[in-house]
């Protein structure tokens, strides 16, 4: 098992190509305070997102901007033709740290979702993982590694 130890690892879990959206988030918002956006069109988390963001979400320190209810949850969803049936769905942070050390490099999506009020924005994405080609390689050495009696 490759560990993030390793020279290996270490850039597999580091992020590439990061792109924070704050500017576009802070645009929606005051869009939606100067009237030129409904509630309705911002606060349309539907019910995947909203399992999604219990499941696997994060709890962070920032309070809905919209409601001010509750704390806002990060969901991160991962994209990858290297996941195969795991592209597209939501993971932990730790399960995102496993599939880098195992997988061809992958996009991450952050999604910030406010439980109480649906209010849902792309807040950053990023990639992780594997030079291109080498996470299949990867995973049969430790499968390899595993089956050594
Ligand atoms: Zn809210």
């Amino acid at each position: 098992m490759p560990g993030a130890e390793e020279p290996a690892g270490r850039a597999a879990l580091q992020r590439r190509r990061v792109v924070d959206f704050a500017l576009r988030r802070r645009g929606v918002l005051a869009e939606l305070q100067a009237g030129g956006l409904s509630l309705r069109e911002v606060c349309d988390a539907d019910m995947y997102l909203q399992r999604a963001a219990g499941f696997h979400g994060e709890t962070t320190e920032t309070v809905c901007p919209v409601c001010r209810k509750e704390n806002l949850t990060e969901v991160s969803w991962v994209f990858g033709d290297d996941l195969g049936s795991s592209s597209g769905s939501a993971r932990s942070d730790e399960e995102i740290a496993q599939l880098a050390l195992t997988h061809d490099q992958f996009t991450v999506h952050v999604v910030e979702v406010c439980r109480s009020c649906s209010w849902n924005h792309l807040v950053l994405s990023y990639e992780v993982g594997l030079p291109e080609g080498t996470g299949r390689r990867t995973r049969r050495a430790a499968r390899e590694l595993r089956h050594r009696p």
